[in-house]
């Protein structure tokens, strides 16, 4: 097992700056409810997964801790750059099965080696009504939850879920508190912009209690579907942000933060490990 499989980076988060990335999914199989057609890990999806589909790529838990003790003390040693400690990856980090053993020994190693750095989690939402899920996550020091689409047309189109249906995402993010919400805005085929503008999802939105809104664009080179080759324009972002600020009676720039970039379509990016934000 490569330690780099595992702990990798840091890499450049717009959100985070230089991110060091924990990946809970094995190289060979994306273990994901979700099939993003933004999605940058061209690995389909199955959506259910087992402790021996894990296994079967050696992606133990005990492999998983050695290779976060190795790959932090070795960033400690060499004293790299980091900002954040990143629970991100090649899928949805919470699907790992044995997800709170990894938190606990993640938590214990960064004491030990980084001590003054930060955790984060970007997760897809989907699990967050799983009692023993949520607890680990709130061990960490920031977690982004996922939110792509104001109805289920959209969610649909955008994210083609697995087993999972919008409405439960809806409840779970209006059970929590203290969370980033994570909207990406997508174009081409399948646009996602109007549904935010959804009735209903606006009165759910306005009784989530997020510190904070991520409004961002897609532009990164696509590995699984045309139809969201195009990117969303700076201006519709800003629509959306105002929209949401008179809405929801927020801020923008501190409460609604706008996440877009010049184009990256032809950066020299590397498409794996991924990191979602
Ligand atoms: S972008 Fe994230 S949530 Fe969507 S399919 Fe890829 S890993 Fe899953």
């Amino acid at each position: 097992m490569e330690t780099e499989k595992i702990v990798y980076g840091p890499v450049k988060s717009r959100r985070l700056g230089q991110s060091l990335g924990i990946n809970l999914t094995p190289s060979e199989l994306k273990t994901c409810n979700f099939s993003c057609g933004y999605c940058r890990v061209g690995v389909p999806s199955k959506g259910n997964f087992e402790t021996e589909d894990f296994e079967k790529y050696e992606w133990t838990p005990g492999n998983i801790k050695r290779a976060i003790t190795t790959g932090l003390e070795d960033h400690a040693r060499r004293e790299t750059p980091v900002d954040y400690i990143t629970l991100a990856g090649n899928g949805e980090p919470t699907l790992y099965p044995w997800f709170g053993e990894i938190i606990d020994h993640l938590l214990e190693e960064r004491k030990k080696y980084l001590p003054d750095k930060p955790t984060a989690l970007f997760t897809n939402s989907t699990t967050l009504d799983q009692r023993a899920i949520k607890e680990s996550i709130y061990r960490l020091d920031r977690r982004f939850f996922k939110l792509d689409a104001g109805d289920e047309r959209a969610f649909r189109r955008t994210n083609m879920p697995i087993g999972v249906d919008y409405e439960k995402i809806i409840q779970n993010l209006l059970s929590l508190t203290n969370y980033e919400l994570s909207m990406a805005i997508t174009n081409g085929d399948f646009p996602n912009y109007e549904s935010f503008f959804d009735s209903r999802f606006l009165e759910n939105l306005k009784k989530m209690q997020f510190t904070r809104l991520f409004l961002y664009d897609i532009d990164i080179p696509r590995t699984t579907s045309p139809r969201f080759n195009k990117k969303v324009s700076k201006e519709k972002l800003e629509n959306l942000a105002e929209f949401f600020s008179e809405q929801l009676d927020k801020n923008i720039g501190e409460d609604i933060v706008i996440l877009w970039e010049p184009t990256l379509r032809n950066a020299n990016i590397p498409l794996y490990p991924l990191q979602l934000n």
